[in-house]
């Protein structure tokens, strides 16, 4: 298995890094990823979460998608980990041109990250499906039930729900940013989330590094493969 050490070299010898991501990189702050043993598809509700977040179920029961989002997907507490910590500064270092992530949460801009390509959407960007009038997070924690607009249209989260296309422009940066890189840095994904982990087959550089506490589909094609937490991993470079 590789070491922390042998990743920090890594990043001493690159240009140019791109850190792509998943859900694990916030565990460390608290929010629980869906595949993980105790992450929420492991947790019992009506539906499964996979039905719940998805964009039929999201039109059809409007009021139960709220109900699981406010209590299971918003995390407004939660703080950047040491992972987050340590990507905002190889950006401001030069060394990382960007994060592309599958997280909704925030993090890593609240960590001072600056080029991130988020695909599949944010928390923190709400809107109208009537009007547009665009709602910060804050709304939709303090309203109740179905969060409605003044014009009365349902207030949607940006949030690229099961069935929904990716942002465009979103994937063309991501996909670009992954193409330049000479080291991709893989990290706290199951990498089962489709058209997301494709995106990496765009990667020409030579170093292809996975963290990762379980293996990955992508660990065949890497480096350096390391098992453990990230924030902890993270810690160390
Ligand atoms: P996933 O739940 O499918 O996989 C998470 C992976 O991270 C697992 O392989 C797990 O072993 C690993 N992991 C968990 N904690 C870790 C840690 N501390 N260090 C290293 N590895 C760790 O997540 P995914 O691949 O991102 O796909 C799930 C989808 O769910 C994404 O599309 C995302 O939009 C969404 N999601 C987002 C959040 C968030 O914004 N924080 C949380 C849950 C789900």
């Amino acid at each position: 298995m590789g070491t922390a050490k042998e990743l920090k070299e890594w990043i001493a010898q690159s240009k140019n890094v791109v850190f792509f991501g998943g859900a694990g990189v916030s565990t460390e702050s608290g929010i629980p990823d869906f595949r993980s043993s105790d992450g929420l598809y492991n947790q019992k509700y009506a539906y499964p979460p996979e039905t719940i977040v998805s964009h039929d179920f999201f039109l059809e029961h409007t009021a139960e998608f709220y109900r699981f989002y406010r209590d299971r997907m918003l995390f407004p507490a939660a703080r950047p980990n040491a992972a987050h910590l340590a990507l905002a500064r190889l950006e401001r270092e030069g060394k990382l041109s960007a994060v592309v992530t599958q997280n909704i949460d925030g993090l890593h801009q609240a960590a001072g990250s600056k080029r991130v390509y988020e695909l599949h959407g944010s928390v923190h960007r709400n809107r109208c499906m009537r009007c547009g009038k665009r709602y910060p997070l804050a709304y939709i924690l303090e309203s109740e039930g179905v969060p409605r607009c003044g014009c009365g249209g349902i207030v949607k989260p940006d949030v690229v729900l099961y069935g929904e296309p990716l942002d465009d422009e979103t994937v063309q940066g991501a996909v670009n940013a992954i193409a330049r890189a000479d080291m991709l840095i893989v990290g706290g994904t199951s990498l089962a989330v489709y058209p997301a982990a494709g995106f990496l087959d765009f990667f020409r550089g030579s170093r292809l590094a996975v963290v990762n506490k379980t293996p990955t589909p992508a660990d065949g094609r890497a480096g350096l493969v390391i098992n453990a937490p990230i924030g902890e991993v993270f810690a160390g470079i």
